[in-house]
C-alpha cells in the first residue's frame, strides 16, 4: 500500500523490504509484462510408448526467458504468478501456445498425438472451460489431443464447482490427468469421482524404486491400481535403465524422463519426431524386460 502513496513512501518501503524484497518486486513487475514482451516459452518433454518407441505425447513446461537473468524455471515464477493474480493469464497463454504448437506440428505431418498442459489450482473455474474451448477453436486442434494435468489438491478441494468444471472439460473431449500422483494429501475416492484418463506417478516414487523392496512394492501397487481402474499410467522422472526395467515389467506403458530427453524447445522436438529418436534405445532397453 505504501508504494502507491508516492515516491518517498516507495523509497521508505523499499529500504524496509531489504534487497530480497526489492528483487522480488522487480520480478513481479517484469512478470506482469513478460507475456506481451514475448518472454514466455514452452519446452516440451517427450512421453515414450514403451511397446512401440513412439513419442505418443509431450508435456509442455513453461520457462521465462528473462532478458537479464536468462532462463527462469517454473518454480521461481509460477508461485509468484499465483500470488499476484497473474496465473490465469499466464496459464491461458500456455494453453493457447501449446495448442497452436501441436496444431502446427500436425499440419506439418509430424506424428505427435497429444500435448499436456499443467494447470494451477487457481485456474479451476468456469472461465477455464471457455478458455479451453477458445484455445481449441483458435488452433483447430482436436480436443482429444489436449490433456490437462491437475494436482491432487484440485481433486481434494471438495467443492461441487470443481466437479462441474472438470465434468465440463471432460464433455469438451479433452483428457484429464493427475500429476504428481501420491504426493498430495489424497483420498483415493477421487479417482472414481472425477472423469480422469491418466495418472502420473510422481518422480519421487520412481527415484525410490531402487532404495528398498517396500518402495518398489508401492510403485508396483500404484501401477496395478491405475491399470485396473483403466487409467493410463505415465511414469515421470525416469532416469535409469533399471528404473525403466522395473516400471515396464510392472505394467507401466508410458515413460517420461531424462532417460529419453529433458524438456526441449519445440524446434528440438521436431528431429526427435522425424527420426523416431528412441526406437533403438527402446529396443535395447526392452531386451532386458519380461513384459
Ligand atoms: P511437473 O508437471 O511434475 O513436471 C515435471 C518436472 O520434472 C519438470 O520440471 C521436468 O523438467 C522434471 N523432470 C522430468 N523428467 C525428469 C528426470 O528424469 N529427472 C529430473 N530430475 N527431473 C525431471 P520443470 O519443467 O522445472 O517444472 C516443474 C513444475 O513446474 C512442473 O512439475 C509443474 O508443476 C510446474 N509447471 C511447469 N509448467 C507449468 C505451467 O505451464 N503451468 C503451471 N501451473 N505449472 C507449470
Ligand atoms: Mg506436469
Ligand atoms: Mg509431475
Ligand atoms: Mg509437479
Amino acid at each position: 500500500h505504501a508504494k502507491k502513496q508516492g515516491k518517498n513512501n516507495y523509497l521508505f518501503y523499499d529500504s524496509a523490504m531489504g534487497a530480497a524484497g526489492v528483487e522480488r518486486l522487480r520480478l513481479e513487475t517484469d512478470l506482469r509484462r513478460a507475456i506481451e514482451r514475448g518472454q514466455m516459452v514452452l519446452h516440451y518433454q517427450p512421453q515414450v510408448d514403451t511397446h512401440t518407441g513412439n513419442i505418443i505425447g509431450a508435456e509442455a513446461l513453461m520457462r521465462w526467458e528473462h532478458p537479464e537473468q536468462g532462463l527462469i524455471p517454473p518454480y521461481k515464477f509460477i508461485p509468484i504468478a499465483e500470488e499476484i493474480g497473474l496465473i490465469s493469464q499466464l496459464g491461458n497463454w500456455g494453453l493457447n501456445e501449446a495448442c497452436r504448437q501441436l496444431a502446427e506440428f500436425q499440419a506439418r505431418g509430424l506424428e505427435l498425438s497429444r500435448v499436456s498442459v499443467n494447470l494451477s489450482a487457481l485456474q479451476i473455474s468456469p472461465m477455464l472451460v471457455s478458455d479451453v474451448e477458445s484455445a481449441l477453436a483458435q488452433s483447430g486442434l482436436d480436443a482429444s489431443a489436449l490433456e490437462l494435468e491437475l494436482t491432487e489438491g484440485i481433486m481434494m478441494d471438495g467443492s461441487q464447482d470443481t466437479v462441474v468444471t472438470l465434468q465440463s472439460l471432460k464433455n469438451i473431449g479433452v483428457r484429464l490427468s493427475i500429476d504428481d500422483f501420491g504426493t498430495g494429501y489424497s483420498s483415493l475416492s477421487y479417482l472414481t469421482r472425477f472423469p480422469l484418463d491418466e495418472l502420473k506417478i510422481d518422480r519421487s516414487f520412481v527415484m525410490d524404486i531402487g532404495k528398498s523392496q517396500r518402495n518398489a512394492n508401492l510403485v508396483a501397487a500404484i501401477i496395478a491400481m491405475a491399470n485396473s481402474l483403466n487409467l493410463e499410467l505415465v511414469a515421470e522422472g525416469v532416469e535409469t535403465g533399471s528404473q525403466y526395467q522395473f516400471l515396464t515389467e510392472h505394467g507401466a506403458a508410458i515413460i517420461q524422463g531424462y532417460l529419453f530427453s529433458k524438456p526441449v524447445p519445440a524446434d528440438a522436438l521436431i528431429p526427435m519426431l522425424k527420426e523416431r529418436s528412441f526406437d533403438d534405445q527402446i529396443r535395447q532397453l526392452n531386451r532386458g524386460v519380461a513384459f
